[in-house]
């Protein structure tokens, strides 16, 4: 070891302003390296001209005849924006430690683990040695695993019957909603929602026609609210629509037009026909509130008061 920078055992080099082409390794070394089941390849620092590549990478790639890094490994018109070198050298101009890091080859489309390091050439210059491992079953496995995660994480946030949110996923993105709220002194309202003597509908229609009556004043709720509201389904057959920037009168507003909305639809299952009709129970985030159970406590009982008041009605939580 002399100085602790890495070079190759390469033949020296006579003439250092012509292409390298010529610095390849030794048989035994070249046996080894075209053996490799990697991309090894040098390039020069500067002019990004390569100077060397196995056969691994001649195979993929093609030819490296005085055609730089670039050229040949990426379908650039120039050095590529994501090029590593600078990263392999220090502050003095002198190589670094390896990069390693993971990218997808615009050519062949494979995923590869690069180890970029900055080394000194038979000659003395700097040049980048890369050595690039194909990891793309590796990869996609990740890519796979990760998208089964997220689909797991979805359906766990969802309603399976309605495909609304539900009282998980309604907790989880409606504390967002109340954090915002607390900080910029905005208000927020909170509708809870259940419907009317839904057991009966049951009882005379059957699980079936209930489920569809679930999904139909899902699909008229999710209709009728803003992009930035939360509407879900608690439970059962009831729903609370939480609403940034809204107060009691526009909320109540809300409220009434949705029962409207209710009384008026008339569901259509097995040739019967089915009206509905629901309670309602409206709270105003308060100063000292910090949790939406606050908030979800008082509609509740608003809520409560219009079943008791005769249904089919919207209650305000004092
Ligand atoms: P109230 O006006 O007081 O709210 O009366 P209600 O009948 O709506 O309320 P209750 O709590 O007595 O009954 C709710 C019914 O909702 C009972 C339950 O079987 C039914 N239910 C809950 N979840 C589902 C579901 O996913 N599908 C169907 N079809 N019914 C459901
Ligand atoms: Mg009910
Ligand atoms: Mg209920």
């Amino acid at each position: 070891m002399k100085s602790g920078i890495p070079s190759l055992n390469l033949p020296a080099h006579r003439d250092q302003t012509a292409p390298a082409l010529e610095d390849t390794p030794p048989e035994g070394l070249q046996a080894v390296l075209d053996n490799l089941d990697a991309l090894v390849y040098v390039s020069d620092f500067s002019t990004h001209d390569l100077l060397y590549m196995n056969a691994y990478g001649r195979q993929i790639w093609g030819n490296i005849a005085n055609r730089k890094c670039w050229q040949v490994l990426q379908d650039s018109d120039g050095p590529c924006s994501f090029c590593t070198n600078h990263l392999l050298i220090n502050d003095q101009g002198e190589p670094n430690k390896p990069h390693v890091w993971e990218f997808q080859n615009q050519l062949d489309q494979r995923w590869y683990q690069c180890r970029d390091q900055a080394i000194r050439w038979t000659d003395g210059r700097l040049v980048r040695l890369e050595i690039a491992t194909d990891i793309t079953e590796r990869k996609q496995m990740e890519l796979e695993l990760r998208a089964a995660h997220e689909k797991a994480r979805a359906a766990a946030l969802e309603d399976e019957l309605t495909g609304l949110h539900n009282r998980r996923a309604f907790f989880e993105f409606g504390a967002q909603l109340l954090n915002q709220a607390v900080r910029h002194h905005t208000p927020l309202t909170l509708i809870m929602m259940d419907l009317d003597h839904f057991k009966a509908i049951n009882d005379t229609h059957g699980h079936d026609a209930g489920d569809e009556v679930l999904r139909q004043v899902s699909a008229l709720l999710q209709a009728r609210i803003r992009d930035c509201d939360i509407v879900a389904r608690m439970g059962g057959e009831e729903f609370a629509v939480l609403l940034p920037e809204t107060g009691l009168e526009m909320a109540r507003t809300l409220a009434e037009r949705l029962l409207g909305l209710l009384q008026e639809l008339t569901v259509h299952h097995g040739g019967q026909s089915i009206s509905l009709s629901a309670s309602f129970g409206i709270s105003l985030l308060g100063s000292r509130d910090r949790r939406l159970e606050d908030l979800m406590c008082r509609a509740d009982e608003a809520m409560y008061q219009s079943k008791a008041r005769g249904r089919s009605r919207v209650t305000l939580a004092t």
